[in-house]
């Protein structure tokens, strides 16, 4: 996959190209790193295109930070739940990249037009996709926030009190579950 080009559905909405620069701590993401695009998108009754959310990239470092604010059980338990999907998929005779062409969820396969909100994200190196992207419809995004324990819900309302580098959206965003982190 490492050939592929970064789909411009996950370009940065503003520039309409790849992202450049981590949200969190501004570093180059064009260095080589692997970093993570996460995109969160919302359809409206009457509208035929998704309106994005939330759109930005993270360094490598800046996810890994965030993340271990989450409880170890918590961490499992969504590793668990992604892994055990990723691989029921696989074993359907699917994969991740049909799924994302055919603009479904990749672990429910609902159409993601279909979902209230859906994100969408990407493992990236430089201005190439490492892996496919993975799409997660809404009743997904709420089954994950379901695995998060009362401990990690604080840890993260603790981070995003504490962690000035977030921009206040993304920090409202975390605490009120529009956003997953993966
Ligand atoms: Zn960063």
């Amino acid at each position: 996959m490492s050939d592929k080009a970064i789909p411009s559905l996950l370009h940065n909405e503003d520039e309409k190209q790849p992202h450049q620069n981590c949200r969190i701590c501004n570093k180059d993401l064009m260095n080589g790193e692997m970093y993570a695009i996460q995109k969160v998108f919302k359809n409206y009754p009457g509208q035929e295109k998704a309106q994005v959310l939330f759109d930005f990239a993270m360094c490598q470092q800046c996810m890994m930070e965030a993340r271990a604010e989450l409880s170890v059980e918590s961490r499992m338990r969504i590793d668990r739940f992604m892994m055990d999907g990723l691989q029921g998929l696989e074993s359907s005779g699917e994969n991740p990249e049909s799924r994302f062409e055919n603009k479904q969820c990749t672990i429910s396969g609902k159409p993601l037009g279909e979902s209230q909100e859906y994100q969408v994200m990407a493992v990236c190196e430089g201005d190439r996709l490492m892996e496919s992207p993975i799409c997660l419809s809404d009743e997904i995004l709420e089954h994950i926030q379901e695995l998060l324990s009362e401990q990690s819900r604080d840890e993260l309302n603790r981070f995003t009190e504490n962690n000035f580098g977030w921009p206040p959206e993304l920090k409202k965003a975390l605490q009120d579950g529009d956003l997953v982190l993966l």
